[in-house]
């Protein structure tokens, strides 16, 4: 597909590629690793370009994550209660369950999110 080729803002944003270079990762391990799973690298080593133009740069990543999680929440626990009959206790726990195993996912692309709506691919930039 499309959006998910090298240049698309979809490619950045699930492989946690620099948004301008799309050559070099964002964060220092694996997206699903839970070593270091909060850490950055400071700035691109293709690019340049530095992660951190600001403080507080990613507290508009912190409103995606809500806005994504919020409406999974509740499709998820409306879904298991109204349609297929649990208890909202067992959907909870489902719900938690899941929380837990995506929190570190979530945190990274929403990060690289925001990153896509405010840096512009540069095929330029690539060495
Ligand atoms: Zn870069």
């Amino acid at each position: 597909m499309a959006v998910y080729k090298k240049g698309s803002k979809g490619y950045a944003i699930f492989n946690m590629k620099c948004p301008r270079c799309h050559e070099e990762d964002v964060f220092h391990t694996g997206a699903w690793s839970f070593t270091r799973p909060f850490e950055m690298k400071d700035n691109c080593d293709t690019c340049k370009l530095n992660y951190m133009p600001e403080p507080g740069f990613y507290y508009g990543s912190m409103f995606i994550s809500y806005i994504i999680w919020a409406w999974f929440s509740i499709i998820l626990v409306g879904a298991l209660v109204w349609l297929r009959g649990w208890s909202v206790e067992g959907a909870f726990v489902v719900l938690i369950a899941i929380s837990v195993v995506f929190f570190v996912w979530l945190f990274r692309v929403s990060r690289t999110m925001w990153m896509a709506i405010n840096f512009k691919f540069d095929p330029s930039k690539i060495k």
